[in-house]
């Protein structure tokens, strides 16, 4: 007999999965795919929802998006925003917390909540001038959109983070909390470990002479819907379709889904893959 103890385990679970997998498609999907690479076309209400999603976890869209692209445009160079090159943990966290030395930056990866902190002290620098957005810059594109201008002013993103924790909280108390910080967790690190991974020479394989440390990583692919085909994303950015070779790609998947129901259309592929 399943008690009611089990079975609230069990939907709390099931809801982490779903909920996990939506925000990081706001990420790969929405930031990634369509914002940066304009891989496909869609109208504005499915454009804001993907926007959301990203921006519940991923920060600002405009800066987001504008760091990805100074890292395709100076790919492992010292003026890539986040490579590896300096290594694994320069890669993965080390950017963000100012040192290559492991034990900071493997804590600031377990941490959850940092990427948040982060944001906020980053919005602070700003509101006192110290941090001009100069992402805003590489972005002109995004910028002529009211939303993403809106989510670019400081502070609005720690009040959507503030928001999500104090609804965990009161739907759930400190269980509630924990499992954001769950998904927290294991967003960031997701996101990370294709910057940190799939330009790290030991994994994965380099199907494409791109100039740069970028690598296809199957295995990322499964945690990161589809990201893991790195290198092959490096070598067509606009690619609506990531695993062009083969494997898991998620990401591609709710595109085609998109399109098939209409709420999508025109994903971009290479010419060589376009049949297939
Ligand atoms: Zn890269
Ligand atoms: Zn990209």
């Amino acid at each position: 007999m399943v008690t009611n103890r089990a079975m609230s385990t069990f939907t709390a679970i099931a809801l982490w999965f779903c909920f996990t997998t939506l925000l990081g498609l706001g990420n790969t999907v929405g930031y990634h795919r369509l914002l940066t690479h304009r891989a496909f076309q869609t109208g504005p209400v499915v454009r804001g929802m993907w926007t959301v999603l990203g921006a519940m976890h991923s920060g600002s869209p405009v800066f987001w998006v504008g760091l990805h692209r100074f890292h395709h445009a100076r790919s492992d160079t010292e003026e890539d925003p986040h490579s590896p090159v300096e290594g694994f943990w320069q890669g993965h966290t080390g950017w963000m917390v100012g040192t290559s030395h492991p034990l900071p930056c493997i804590l600031f990866a377990l941490s959850g909540f940092g990427q948040q902190a982060l944001i906020l002290v980053h919005d602070l620098k700003r509101l006192v001038g110290r941090n001009p957005p100069t992402w805003r810059k590489v972005c002109p594109d995004l910028m002529k959109e009211r939303l993403m201008r809106w989510l670019d002013i400081p502070l609005v993103m720690p009040v959507v983070f503030v928001a999500q924790v104090a609804t965990a909280a009161v739907l759930g108390g400190v269980a509630g909390v924990a499992w954001l910080w769950l998904a927290h967790l294991f967003l960031t690190n997701a996101s990370w470990a294709v910057n940190s991974i799939c330009h790290w020479p030991t994994f994965g394989t380099q199907p494409y002479d791109t100039g740069e440390g970028s690598r296809d990583v199957p295995w990322v692919a499964w945690f990161t819907n589809g990201e893991g085909y790195h290198n092959s994303h490096h070598r067509f950015p606009r690619s609506a379709k990531h695993a062009l070779h083969g494997g898991v790609d998620l990401s591609w998947n709710v595109i085609q889904l998109m399109v098939a129901t209409g709420l999508a259309k025109e994903p971009w592929l290479p010419r060589s893959f376009r049949s297939k």
